[in-house]
């Protein structure tokens, strides 16, 4: 609980003081800054009401009776200042009309395009309880789509028009106010009925959009965290670790992440906890070493590699002689080498692998034939990539023999060196296997990776080598048919080519 400084009396009173059994309250409290050293950190920011008062065709902030819904529980709260009761603010009467507006500043390119998933429960909550505590008042709600998707939301809505709740089909195109009357007009076309209709009400709810709450982009740079496109803190990945972070140690919960429902909220809050517990339960942190690291003498400081870096692990430090080398935080670095195959100068290296032991690998897997048909490398990453050509395996598919697959940890760890490199060694065809560009699990590696084909491509083209001989392949894990396929296309595509002469 918090104490509302415009109403508290303190000392005057201090009732609470004396009766507050743990002795919790302290009315002298001032601000402070305070400083915990932790080991991990939970962001459980929630979000916030978007203000309706930019959408000028609501009037909300100029119409007193045009309200949003944390204004209308207020109102609902037994012991809040309307004892309950739903009135007009401009005169404080009961209001016996109620229209409410749904996706107001939701699902509307104007201010959020997205639903924020929660507003039609809130409406049918708020509308039930009113129909319920006062028969007589007359509800309606003004819609584009009702959304009930969670356990027993639907019979919310069943019981809402059972009750004699009103429903439109439309989204309201203006709010006016007759101030002969006091009374406001919802304009509306009723999509169903294809007619407009004018509602009269004493009291317009908004179910406005929810945002980020304040400063959470500021949070974000303070803590190093990424934002989505609506401005919520991004997930390591929605599906498979969605209260986890890219920074390791600080995990997301609850309506940080984007708005949600109380029981999704309390699902979400305590996966974040347990993670945390988890993560701190060992009082140290165990990494391996499979991580970049640059050196410095060679870092030009082009300043590419802090900037592609998916985990935000290199920052520029100065070097001492007035430049700056780029450094990477072993902490953060999750090895991919996305930062490998970026740097223009040959600066960053993965301690795992380094670029020489690649053009090794590909040089031993194209040594030896044993196949009649060409030779054809595949530079497969380890996620999508790899898992592709392993459920080609497991579904028993085969693929020709002459296609010989490397594992790399992400295509955008490949330089063109690599590629024009597997030419020189005996490759017919190189082919990239990598995750959808969307969908890439170090986010710009796929998109890295099809750069630099792009590039080897045109240089082949200038050494008189036919550039079809190399391919990106873009797959998600269960496309090993798709694996298979290539594989063979590319061996037809090679052998109609001929064998590849270089000089
Ligand atoms: S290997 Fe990947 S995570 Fe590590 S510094 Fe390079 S780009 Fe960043
Ligand atoms: S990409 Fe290479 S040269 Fe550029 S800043 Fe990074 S390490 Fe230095």
């Amino acid at each position: 609980y918090a104490i509302d400084a415009k109403a508290c009396k303190f000392h005057e009173c201090a009732k609470c003081v004396e009766v507050c059994p743990t002795k919790a309250i302290e009315l002298d409290q001032k601000p402070e800054q305070v400083t915990l050293n932790v080991g991990s950190i939970i962001v459980a920011t929630g979000f916030r009401e978007y203000d309706p008062s930019v959408i000028k065709e609501y009037h909300y902030g100029e119409y007193p009776d045009v309200i949003t819904h944390l204004e209308l529980a207020r109102m609902l709260d037994a012991f809040g200042p309307t004892g309950g009761v739903p009135v007009k603010p401009s005169n404080m009467k009961p209001a016996k009309r109620i229209v409410f507006v749904q996706c107001v500043g939701s699902r509307d390119r104007r201010w959020n395009p997205y639903c924020s998933s929660i507003c039609c429960m809130i409406s049918l909550k708020h509308a039930t309880m009113v129909k319920e505590a006062f028969p007589d008042v007359d509800v309606t709600i003004c819609y584009i789509d009702i959304r009930t998707t969670g356990r027993e939301h639907e019979y919310y809505y069943e019981r809402a028009r059972e009750m004699g709740i009103k429903f439109v089909k439309g989204r309201p195109s203006e709010i006016i106010h007759d101030p002969a009357t006091n009374t406001l007009v919802v304009e509306v076309e009723d999509e169903l009925l294809r007619r407009l209709l004018e509602l009269e009400a004493d009291l317009v709810v908004l179910a406005t959009a929810m945002v980020p709450s304040e400063d959470t982009k500021e949070l974000a740079q303070i803590l190093g965290l990424e934002l989505d496109q609506d401005g919520f803190f991004k997930e390591y990945n929605a599906k498979l670790r969605p209260t986890e972070t890219k920074r390791r140690g600080i995990f997301i919960c609850g309506g940080a992440v984007f708005p949600k429902d109380a029981p999704t909220t309390s699902l979400h809050a305590h996966s974040a906890a347990v993670k945390a517990a988890k993560f701190l339960m060992n009082g140290k942190i165990v990494k391996d070493l499979k991580v970049a690291f640059v050196n410095q003498d060679y870092c030009g400081n082009c300043q590419f590699c802090p900037v592609t870096c998916p985990y935000g692990a290199i920052t520029l430090e100065p070097k001492g002689d007035g430049h700056f080398a780029a450094k990477v935080s072993e902490l953060i670095c999750e090895g991919c080498g996305v930062c490998v195959g970026t740097c223009p100068v040959g600066a960053i290296e993965l301690r795992h692998l380094k670029p020489s032991q690649i053009t090794v690998q590909i040089k031993a897997l194209l040594s030896v034939n044993g196949t009649s048909k060409p030779l054809v490398l595949a530079l497969s990453c380890s996620e999508c990539g790899h898992a592709a050509v392993d459920s080609s395996g497991m579904a028993m598919m085969s693929y020709p023999a002459n296609v010989r697959v490397l594992r790399v940890p992400c295509t955008g760890v490949i330089q063109v060196q690599h590629i024009l490199e597997a030419f020189k060694a005996g490759a017919q065809g190189v082919m990239v296997i990598g995750c959808k560009p969307d969908g890439c699990h170090y986010e710009v590696g796929s998109q890295k990776a099809k750069q630099k084909v792009e590039l080897a491509k045109a240089l082949l083209g200038a050494y008189g080598i036919e550039p079809e001989r190399l391919e990106m392949f873009n797959l998600v894990f269960i496309e090993g048919d798709k694996f298979a396929e290539a594989a063979k296309t590319m061996t037809e595509r090679v052998e109609r080519l001929g064998l590849l002469q270089l000089a």
